[in-house]
């Protein structure tokens, strides 16, 4: 077998050879173990019929395990001087292509209908922390043809994904991401298993995307404003931040709320997915 880039050794061999310098504003932490790639692999279902997209990769740790179980591999990486690295390190691999380019200007619709015919592809990658919610959000609301997104990020996010309501967790970003998949948190993962060692805790969690939304609302724009001013103002009641932010009037709210058999003092951290579905369709009529 080819020698493990993600090796404590290797790694350090690797950024002396090339007098790396991480570079804190592109959330650089190197995965350096290996158990943990295995688990982000076994997770992520990928087989040899698959077009893996990497977001990040670094000096190519995840990247080498994704070679060696899909068909091709596109990695898209910012920082320039881990070019010549990837190129040096993954070059025993013929299927792994790079592009130097910021992931949030890159147009993946397009590369997957010229790569994959359009057919959906997996994401999987140890993401920059700083951009998280913006390439998930993204790659849902752009509608991005994907089967699954595997990733690592903050630990408090991943929970944030996953939360239902009456949680302190609960927001706008759970409700985003289960309108859109399945999220399912694979492992929590130590700061120890990176370097340099990041100021958080991780964790790896998977999103199966849903081929068709489970929830169904007539102005899917509308239910995500409602969604935001609710949690912009979480101690404010439904009322009260929708009539402040969305200029709605309180009669009309009280009006949806009773027919819905509701406290007309809900606040939005007590309402499900489904609920502000029907709360929008109803306000909607
Ligand atoms: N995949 C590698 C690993 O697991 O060891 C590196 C993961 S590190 C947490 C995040 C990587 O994303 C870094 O290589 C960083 O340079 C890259 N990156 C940061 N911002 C990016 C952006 N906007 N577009 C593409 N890559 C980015």
């Amino acid at each position: 077998m080819i020698e493990r880039i993600a090796s404590p050794k290797r790694t350090k061999e690797i950024l002396t050879k090339y007098n790396f310098i991480f570079q804190k504003k592109f959330g650089q932490n190197f995965l350096i173990d290996l158990h943990v790639l295995n688990k982000i692999i076994d997770s992520s279902n990928i087989d040899k019929d698959d077009l893996v997209i990497e977001i990040g990769p670094g000096i190519g740790s995840l990247t080498q395990y994704l070679a060696e179980s899909a068909r091709e591999v596109i990695a898209i990486e910012i920082d320039k001087n881990l070019i010549p690295i990837l190129e040096d390190t993954l070059s025993d691999y013929n299927n792994v292509s790079i592009i130097n380019q910021d992931i949030l200007q890159v147009n993946l619709k397009k590369l997957i209908e010229e790569r994959n015919d359009n057919k959906p592809v997996k994401i999987v990658a140890n993401l920059p922390y700083y951009i998280t919610t913006p390439i998930i959000m993204g790659l849902f609301e752009d509608e991005v043809p994907l089967e699954s997104i595997t990733v690592m990020v903050q630990k408090e996010v991943a929970e944030r994904m996953q939360s239902m309501p009456g949680s302190k967790d609960y927001g706008a970003l759970s409700l985003a991401v289960q309108y859109y998949s399945e999220p399912y948190i694979v492992a929590n993962v130590p700061q120890n298993c990176f370097m340099p060692r990041p100021n958080v805790g991780s964790a790896v969690i998977q999103l199966k995307k849903y081929k068709e939304p489970i929830i169904k609302v007539s102005n899917k724009k509308l239910m995500f404003q409602i969604i935001r001013a609710s949690f912009n103002q979480r101690r404010k009641t439904l009322l009260n931040s929708l009539s402040n932010q969305l200029d709605i009037e309180k009669n009309r709210i009280q009006e949806v709320l009773i027919e819905m058999n509701k406290s007309v003092s809900i606040r939005g951290e007590a309402m499900s997915l489904e609920e502000f579905a029907i709360f929008t369709d109803l306000l909607s009529k």
